[in-house]
């Protein structure tokens, strides 16, 4: 399979990837690790008559720590975020996100800030940057703007970037010594992509939950946060009971549309929403 003709440009700075976005005007697609675009060109679900690479852009593939910030640049791969001893400390689930994705090919070569544009409902990142309560720092020609993790994702490979925006660069708050986080997920056995992934990020008071964000991501068209499980890890003891009970309160939301394949039913996926809950909130708690 052969992708349509397209000519193709690279981009030496964010600067001359906006001016060419602008110039091919809605024709242009951006080039990350290409392995969400490069499939879609194949299949001519993506006929861009101009694709501009933008893998060789300096400091694009940065992390850095800015006081209670780690900041990810857009063009970073999945594995130097996995690999990173400063994501590992400051933002486990990310971490644990990363390493999960596909296999050692995908990860070398994807970036957060092409799978978070492509927005594949069973994508992993998207939880963990749900349960984070990211900012996804977008940049055009008329500038910056700050997209909140809530409000990014909008639909089935939607997201709320407006064409002519490129993902700069995505900000996590540092988990603090009172911070617990993890991701797990149940990968589909072929193509490793999330059946059902949970992320969590707990703030603990001893044995105390005083905050909870779990997010779950291949259970429905976008990732959610399950404010159900939320509210009932806030405010207890997470003993082994109280855990068990918050998590049975998973995908539990009536307005929930599942996603529904010949793997993977509605019922399936709710069950494996609770059951990777628990997993998760226990991984957090290093049970
Ligand atoms: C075999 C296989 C297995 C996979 N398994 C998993 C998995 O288990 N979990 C998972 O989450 N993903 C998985 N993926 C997807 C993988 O993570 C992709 O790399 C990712 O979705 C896209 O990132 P990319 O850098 O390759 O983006 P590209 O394919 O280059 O681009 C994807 C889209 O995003 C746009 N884009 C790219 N960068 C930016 C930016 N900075 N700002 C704005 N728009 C941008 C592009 O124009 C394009 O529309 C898998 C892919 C393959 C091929």
């Amino acid at each position: 399979m052969f992708p349509a003709p397209f000519e193709y440009h690279r981009a030496n700075s964010l600067e001359e990837a906006l001016e060419l976005l602008a110039r091919f005007e809605g024709d242009a697609k951006l080039l990350a690790g290409g392995h969400s675009l490069i499939p879609t060109m194949k299949l001519r679900l993506n006929t861009p008559a101009h694709v501009i690479d933008i893998r060789n852009i300096p400091g694009f593939a940065e992390i850095r720590r800015s006081g209670d910030q780690l900041i990810i640049g857009g063009g970073t791969p999945h594995a130097a975020i996995e690999k990173s001893a400063e994501v590992q400390r400051s933002a486990s689930a990310l971490a644990h996100a990363a390493a999960v994705i596909g296999d050692p090919q995908v990860r070398n070569m994807g970036t957060i800030g092409g799978s978070l544009a492509h927005a594949e409902p069973a994508a992993d990142y998207p939880a963990a940057v749900l349960a984070y309560d990211a900012q996804i720092v977008a940049v055009s020609a008329e500038g910056e703007r700050t997209i909140p993790a809530g409000e990014f994702f909008v639909d089935l490979f939607t997201t709320a970037l407006e064409e002519g925006e490129i993902i700069k660069e995505i900000r996590f708050p540092v988990d603090g010594d009172t911070v617990r986080s993890a991701y797990l997920k149940f990968p589909h056995p072929a193509s490793r992509f999330a059946v059902v992934g949970c992320a969590v990020r707990l703030t603990m008071d001893g044995n105390t939950c005083t905050d909870a964000r779990v997010a779950f991501t291949g259970v429905a068209a976008t990732a959610f946060r399950d404010e159900g499980v939320e509210q009932d890890l806030i405010g207890k003891t997470l003993d082994d009971a109280a855990i068990k009970a918050a998590a049975q309160q998973a995908a539990e939301n009536d307005e929930l549309e599942f996603m529904e394949d010949h793997f993977a039913s509605e019922a399936y996926r709710k069950h494996l929403a609770k059951v990777y809950a628990e997993r998760a909130i226990c991984t957090a708690l290093g049970r």
